[in-house]
């Protein structure tokens, strides 16, 4: 066992305890009938050892390796600008409930529209969730998820921060938003429809100005391939696995979020077992 494994919480082993639970009746060795993606070697080695880190680095190299090589594309991108589009509907449906909505367009109106295009994003983001690369993808991803603050890790604080949104200040609307069962996939950090930031803002975004930011925010897979873009390296390496450059921490250590997930209830919505796994 490594060093950094033990200090691991017993939380985020039981995260893994149930993962390996899942596919335990994967073949431990590569044979005639193993297929790309299945598991074997040093992933067994590193679930053994419940070193997270070092699982969650050998699967995603495992993966960026095939895919250099492979026709096959990497849609994790679009599956995190979904999520933000989700965000911001889940935002400005919030705002609207507290009165900070500022259209011309009735209230009771947007609402409905708003709820149709949750549910269009939601078809868009199932569409993306499975078309993440059988195995090591998926089995990275299931596991980061798995924890329902995943995106209260602290560098992703930072990214919210440094964007001036609530994690700027000390509302803590990110952790607390008012989020029902059905908006589970919209859970997140503020995008430019949150009326909280609106409110410390002071005035609106324009339009113009909206469609500006949200392109250069966008995680560009494909500039992240030709590796000119590091700020969607970074954010979908995060996002996608929960790792972070020269840091070989456990990744569950960094979600700076209470009550941690052991105190939560459990929920038994669809969605969020197949997020989940709980
Ligand atoms: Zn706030
Ligand atoms: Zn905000
Ligand atoms: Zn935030």
């Amino acid at each position: 066992m490594s060093s950094q494994s033990k200090g691991h919480s017993s939380a985020s082993q039981a995260r893994l305890a149930a993962q390996i639970k899942s596919s335990e009746e994967t073949p431990q060795e590569l044979s005639g009938d193993t297929l790309w993606g299945d598991k074997f070697g040093p992933e067994i080695q590193h679930e053994k050892d419940g070193n997270i880190n070092a699982l969650q680095r050998h699967r995603y190299i495992t993966f960026r390796n095939y895919h250099a090589s492979s026709q096959l594309r990497d849609v994790s991108g679009n599956l995190l600008n979904t999520e933000e589009e989700l965000r911001e509907v889940v935002q400005e449906e919030i705002a609207i409930r507290e009165g900070d909505h500022t259209s011309s367009e009735n209230s009771k109106d947007r609402l409905l529209s708003l709820n149709a295009k949750y549910w269009t994003l939601s078809q868009e983001w199932w569409r993306w969730r499975s078309g993440l690369a059988h195995g090591f993808q998926s089995r990275g991803f299931e596991l980061w998820r798995s924890h329902p603050k995943w995106y209260m890790h602290r560098d992703l604080i930072e990214e919210c921060a440094g964007r001036q949104g609530c994690c700027a200040r000390a509302c803590g609307c990110c952790v607390n938003r008012d989020i029902d069962d059905s908006r589970t996939l919209g859970a997140g950090h503020c995008t430019l429809e949150c009326g909280c930031c609106e409110r410390a803002r002071g005035f609106k975004v324009s339009n113009e100005e909206k469609k500006r930011l949200e392109e250069l925010y966008k995680i560009d897979k494909q500039a992240e391939d030709k590796g000119s873009d590091f700020h969607s390296l970074r954010i979908s390496r995060l996002s996608i696995w929960g790792l972070v450059g020269d840091s070989r921490k456990d990744p569950f250590d960094m979600i700076d979020a209470k009550p941690s997930y052991e105190e939560m209830p459990k929920n038994n919505k669809r969605l969020d077992r197949l997020l989940w796994i709980l």
